[in-house]
């Protein structure tokens, strides 16, 4: 019978190689970046109680509803985290972080999961990174949060995008809104899509959120938010988009942003890509001022966004920007016979401590494969010993690309390796 083959499952992949160079120069990036703005990293597990992604991303959302990976073990029900936002925010809480005084400035990098029909830029397991700024009400802590977003992109040389700035205003004011959508939609409710029919009653904000054609009609002519700003959020709404104008950060103003539950105060945003295609989304974000609440905390007001890695390197590969040097090894050692292997093994510790890239033949082959192989590593030196040089002590190092060779006991070499460029 014919063994099984695996793969990896839907909408998962396998980042190779030739791919993991990248990832770690964006990963990098992002670090340096982060301690630039005095931002820490935080790491959580993978899995989530239930019950933590139900109240922190929303009941009614389609992440909570069709997406989620969930099973459960013994008593207990976890989910793979579909976003970091409420695990961050259950950690500061665990934690008490407010206890250790100021505001906490936590950055992650890491996988999500989220049941989604696989498509570009749409994975299964896919990976953020982001920012989540707890324990401030200030609209500094918005445009900071916006400014490291922004950071990231400009740094990489990602320049043609779209920030879309929204308040979704505070409860208060939300509540108004709410009302008056809900007026403005219900004589329309056998038009709209079933799904914001259900959201008529449950949550109206978030019909402004759908897709569906047949809702886009009412969507574009609805009563906008900012109308029903009361003064508070109105001014703290200026205060951001004056600070952006001073970074000079443009954006544009969508009445329509919204981030539908009822812990998002306030500041909305989202960043996309004409380079993108269909899902042209590269990150997004907002205030939650009650969410730490909604998680067992005090209230606390708290701002982030999250950004789709993925999808940021795929806009690099449509631009043509690398995020790396090809790899280039520093030395690849050559060698004839028995005895010159074992000397071969036994140089690559010494340059290794010299702070060299070095690696060898491990399948026994002849030099002129040898040399082959270093010049697919796209080794920068290889360094020779046959038979004769291991009797003299006197090696060969050879420059691959200028095709020049010079001789020397392996001390000598090494310093001339290491030697800073004049
Ligand atoms: P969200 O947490 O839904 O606001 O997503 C933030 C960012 O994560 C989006 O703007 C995308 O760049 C990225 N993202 C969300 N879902 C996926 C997915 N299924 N596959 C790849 N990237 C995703």
């Amino acid at each position: 019978m014919a063994k099984p083959s695996f793969s990896t499952p839907l909408g998962m992949v396998d980042i190779l190689p030739e791919e993991t160079p990248s990832w770690r120069a964006l990963e990098q990036i992002i670090h340096e970046e982060a301690a630039k703005f005095n931002f820490q990293e935080i790491r959580t597990p993978i899995l989530e109680p239930t019950e933590l992604i139900r109240r922190g991303v929303g009941q009614l959302t389609d992440i909570v509803t069709k997406e989620i990976f969930a099973f459960k073990k013994g008593d207990t029900h976890y989910v793979l985290r579909p976003e970091l936002t409420a695990p961050v925010v259950r950690s500061f809480v665990q934690h008490h972080l407010d206890q250790r005084g100021g505001v906490q400035k936590l950055y992650y990098i890491g996988p999500m999961f989220r049941a989604e029909r696989p498509q570009k830029g749409r994975q299964r397991q896919f990976h953020q990174f982001g920012l989540e700024v707890i324990g401030s009400a200030d609209p500094i802590a918005d445009i900071e949060t916006i400014a490291f977003m922004m950071r990231i992109y400009e740094r990489i040389g990602i320049k043609n995008f779209t920030l879309k700035l929204n308040s979704v205003g505070d409860p208060e004011s939300r509540e108004r809104y709410k009302n008056v959508l809900k007026e403005y939609l219900e004589p329309h409710r056998a038009q709209l899509s079933e799904l914001s029919q259900q959201r008529l009653d449950k949550n109206p904000m978030r019909i402004l959120d759908s897709k569906e054609p047949e809702d886009q009609e009412f969507i574009t002519k609805a009563p906008i938010i900012q109308d029903f700003l009361n003064e508070e959020s109105s001014l703290h709404f200026e205060q951001v988009k004056n600070g952006l104008n001073t970074l000079g950060i443009s954006y544009i103003l969508d009445p329509y942003l919204v981030r539908g539950m009822d812990y998002y105060t306030r500041t909305a945003f989202e960043l996309s890509s004409p380079d993108l295609g269909s899902q042209d989304a590269l990150a997004g974000g907002g205030r939650y001022d009650l969410l730490v609440e909604e998680i067992g905390g005090k209230p606390t007001p708290a701002v982030g966004f999250a950004a789709g890695m993925e999808r940021l390197l795929i806009a690099c590969e449509e631009l043509n920007i690398s995020l790396t040097d090809p790899t280039k090894l520093d030395v690849y050692v050559v060698s004839l016979g028995n005895a010159a292997r074992q000397w071969a093994l036994g140089c690559l510790p010494t340059l290794r401590a010299h702070g060299l890239s070095a690696s060898m033949d491990y399948s026994g082959r002849s030099m002129k494969a040898q040399m082959k192989e270093a010049n697919r590593e796209l080794a920068r030196f290889t360094l020779i010993a046959g038979e004769q040089e291991l009797q003299d002590e006197q090696f060969v190092l050879r420059d691959m690309e200028q095709s020049t060779e010079t001789k020397g006991s392996l001390d000598e070499l090494v310093s001339l390796l290491t030697k800073p460029l004049s």
